[in-house]
């Protein structure tokens, strides 16, 4: 009897058991499904070959296009060419210590690139390595450098300028925030220092820069940094560097890490600048690349996508609408030509994708006019409409006289003796030209921009001997910004002054070239 009981007991002790296992094994089995892990098991392969800044690679079967690969010693690389039988790696460090036969792992993650605000004054590559010698970037968020461009619904019309300082520009290539703008030109015509100029002049604005160096010298990214320090420019700039001496695989990710360093600041509803120095030496490093991985090769030996690597790239700088946050990104890619031919594969490519260029002429370098911006072949198409309505009423003006003068000079050349109204029109624009004139680093708000283009638009400046414009010039901004302080303001706000306001100015214009003539004739 006893033992029947028992035995009763035994089971059904058993069977609650057996329910509780039950239930915990359903737990668990749903836990499991439920979870986003996957297990990856960990796989290697052989490299085969390594060399030039690349290696192909045998194994890793389950590899995913642009995935991260490391190399013994910590060694990243990139797989982009995925074949049946080995896998071509761009290589983004240093391949002296591998060799045929070194194991590589795959990491299961896509490339990325560190962001944040952390980044903000400091020179560092695109994998995060810090170069200015200061603290290892540390606990910091990391993004995948290639992102899509933003959706057309997520977007929003380019409505707000974005000051260069350069007088020449503002006035007549105007930018606008979310706009990209090609600056384009032969070696030496001061491209960097355009763009230079335009992250100095962001100091009274809240527009975070990143300059994004790609297969320069060493020393010229150096005097970059240098500039940018001494203006204080570099708290609110992220420096990313990939030089002449890195792999071709680093100078080629460099520019989309930049990017997404950026994107960073828009997603936030900043409004960010990007200048990427220069894409023809990026379009090499991809050629390199490609012909190295066995990629066929297209016009000028570039592959075939070289077209498709830049309009992604740009494609990501944008105006995003208020429900996006209304933050933006403005490209300005800077393209280096021979022999000033603007129709070779990659300026055309460049040209077709951004929304008008900075044309810098070698020929007006050497003649000393500087920054040696050529308005004729340049071109701004979307800025205009961004322009303030005060710098829009004197640029119309500028526009006509320039360009009115450059046909009559070159005529002028040829001809002995001219009308008086043709040598008005040439003497008003050689004021005109010498007004567009302005130094590196320094760049000028807008009020003072528009109060000599309104005095050179006004004749002001016609009786003045010609080497005397630019101290006129000095002593005028001096005079106004203390005379008419408001009006200053006003203008930098972006507000129009009413006519009595600029006869006022414009009188004090007068008085004190009047004075300056006098000085000299003494
Ligand atoms: P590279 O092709 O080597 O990159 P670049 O086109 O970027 O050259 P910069 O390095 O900007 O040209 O300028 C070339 C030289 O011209 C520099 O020595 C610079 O100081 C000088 N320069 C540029 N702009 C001006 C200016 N507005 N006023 C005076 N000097 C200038
Ligand atoms: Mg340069």
């Amino acid at each position: 009897m006893r033992s029947a009981r028992s035995k009763l007991k035994k089971r059904r002790r058993k069977a609650v058991l057996q329910e509780l296992l039950d239930d915990t094994m359903t737990t668990l089995r749903a836990a499991i499904d439920s979870s986003h892990l996957e297990m990856h098991p960990v796989e290697t392969g052989t490299v085969l070959y390594v060399g030039g800044g690349i290696a192909r690679i045998a194994g890793l079967p389950n590899i995913t296009s642009d995935e991260l690969v490391e190399f013994p010693g910590g060694v990243l690389g990139v797989a982009i060419n995925l074949e049946p039988d080995e896998i071509g790696v761009m290589l983004l460090g240093d391949s002296d210590e591998l060799s045929a036969g070194t194991r590589v792992t795959a990491t299961g993650r896509e490339a990325d690139t560190p962001v944040g605000e952390a980044l903000l004054g400091r020179v560092i590559d695109a994998t995060g390595r810090v170069l200015d010698g200061g603290k290892v970037l540390q606990s910091v968020e990391r993004r995948p450098i290639e992102q899509a461009a933003p959706a057309i619904i997520d977007r929003s019309p380019v409505t707000e300028p974005l000051m260069t300082g350069i007088k020449a520009i503002d006035a007549l290539i105007p930018i606008g925030r979310g706009q990209r703008e090609l600056v384009v030109g032969d070696r030496q015509t001061g491209k960097t220092s355009v763009v230079v100029d335009t992250i100095i002049n962001q100091r009274t604005t809240d527009v975070i820069c990143i300059y994004c160096a790609i297969g320069q010298r060493g020393t010229a990214v150096a005097r970059v940094i240098e500039t940018l320090r001494e203006h204080d420019a570099l708290e609110y700039s992220i420096v990313v560097v990939a030089s002449d001496e890195d792999p071709p695989g680093l100078r080629f990710v460099t520019p989309y890490a930049a990017t997404t360093m950026a994107e960073y600041f828009r997603e936030k509803g900043r409004d960010t600048l990007i200048i990427y120095d220069d894409l023809t030496r990026h379009a090499r490093a991809y050629r390199e690349l490609s012909l190295l991985l066995r990629r066929p090769p297209g016009r000028e030996a570039y592959p075939g996508d070289i077209f498709y690597i830049h309009s992604r790239l740009l494609e990501r700088a944008t105006h995003l609408n208020e429900d996006c946050g209304g933050g933006s990104l403005t490209a300005l890619p800077i393209i280096e030509t021979h022999a000033q031919d603007i129709s070779a594969y990659i300026p055309t490519n460049l040209i077709s994708i951004t929304d008008g260029q900075i044309y810098l002429s070698p020929t007006l370098f050497h003649k000393g006019l500087l920054p040696a911006i050529d308005v004729g072949k340049s071109v701004s198409r979307v800025g205009g409409k961004t322009q303030y309505p005060a710098f829009r009423d004197v640029s119309g003006d500028l526009r006509l006289a320039y360009s009115q003068f450059e046909e009559l000079e070159t005529f002028a050349r040829f001809a002995t003796r001219l009308d008086e109204d043709t040598r008005a029109t040439i003497e008003h624009g050689r004021r005109v030209r010498e007004v567009l004139k302005q130094s590196e680093q320094q760049p000028l708000p807008a009020s003072s921009q528009i109060i000599i283009l309104k005095a050179v638009n006004a004749g002001l400046l016609d009786k003045l001997p010609l080497e005397l414009v630019g101290s006129a010039e000095a002593k005028l901004q001096e005079r106004i910004q203390a005379d008419f302080p408001q009006c200053c303001e006003q203008l930098q706000a972006g507000e129009s002054l009413d006519d009595s306001e600029w006869e006022k100015i414009l009188d004090s214009v007068q008085d004190v070239l009047s004075k300056l003539v006098e000085s000299t004739e003494d």
